[in-house]
């Protein structure tokens, strides 16, 4: 059985990966001064939207671990807050397994597919 980080975390990266579509039909429309994108927190019920520049959802997407999330919708267990913006906060996965697996599916990374098999204790 999945660990229950480990869904959690799956849930942020699918948020991303629509965030990321989003984002490159965003590119081919032309700039904005913000676009919508859908949160990213563990929550896979959530269906909050948050408005963020081009400039600061690239920001976000420059390191693997790092999400993008409505304020106050970090899970402790698995997010550390990095900075809190006008409508919107900045999280990184915790070290070690919600980091692991947030970075193994960046869908920015050469490698993004690689399946990381869980240890089970
Ligand atoms: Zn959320």
């Amino acid at each position: 059985m999945s660990d229950w980080r480990e869904q959690e975390v799956q849930n942020e990266t699918q948020s991303r990966e629509i965030n990321e579509w989003i984002q490159q039909s965003n590119d081919a429309r032309g700039a904005r001064p913000t676009n919508p994108y859908i949160c990213e927190c563990s929550d896979d019920a959530c269906a909050a939207t948050i408005s963020l520049t081009h400039v600061e959802y690239e920001e976000v997407r420059a390191h693997g671990a790092t999400f993008a999330i409505a304020l106050d919708h970090e899970s402790p267990d698995l997010d550390l807050l990095v900075s809190e913006r006008t409508g919107f906060a900045i999280i990184r996965k915790l070290p070690g397994l919600p980091a692991r697996l947030a970075t193994a599916s960046d869908p920015r990374r050469p490698q993004a597919r690689t399946v990381i098999q869980p240890v089970d204790a």
